[in-house]
């Protein structure tokens, strides 16, 4: 005969017998960007790891990070190979030419799993930078949550023309990098 499971020992995990230690529950928002947090930790593109983690009524629909497509080398086994292009503005941006953005490989694995992702909201990281937020204005994403700002100044035009909504979720993460 199996010996009889104790009462109380499901669900603790803290030190010491008895009172389970009270832990403040997530509220949706700091969930999901923790979520997106863990997620960026897969990235392999040496110049930046980012999460994302698109979401509707409160399910996870799609995720990504930003690395090389499948199967080919990734940037922490390779190199970064950088281009530079230039911005209306005059602004010099580098960016990876092996590199997909998170946001368009959670958009990617949706479309490859027939997954529709029509009105619903993202979790990154970083705010997108403008060729990802036309892609996430295209298929039809509501409301952007990013951590840390990335040039919101180059997405703000985009972001009054098109409605979309950008909203900063700052969470304190052990996650983080
Ligand atoms: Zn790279
Ligand atoms: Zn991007």
């Amino acid at each position: 005969m199996h010996e009889e499971m104790k009462s109380g020992s499901c669900c603790s995990g803290e030190k010491g017998e008895g009172s389970p230690v009270p832990e403040k529950r997530l509220g949706w928002h700091e969930y999901f960007m923790n979520v997106a947090h863990l997620i960026s930790r897969r990235a392999t593109c040496s110049r930046a790891h980012i999460g994302a983690v698109i979401v509707r009524e409160n399910s996870i629909l799609s995720t990504g990070y930003n690395g090389a497509p499948s199967g080919l080398p990734h940037c922490n086994d390779t190199n970064c190979i950088i281009y530079q292009s230039k911005h209306p503005d005059g602004t010099v941006e580098e960016n990876c030419v092996n590199t997909i953005h998170a946001e368009i490989n959670a958009i990617a694995l949706a479309a490859k799993h027939g997954v529709s992702i029509k009105d619903s909201d993202i979790y990154i990281t970083a705010s997108p930078c403008i060729h990802c937020l036309k892609v996430l204005i295209n298929v039809g994403i509501k409301t952007i949550y990013y951590d840390n700002p990335y040039k919101i100044e180059q997405i703000n035009e985009l972001l009054r023309l098109s409605g979309i909504r950008l909203v900063q979720v700052n969470v304190a993460s052990n996650l983080k990098e």
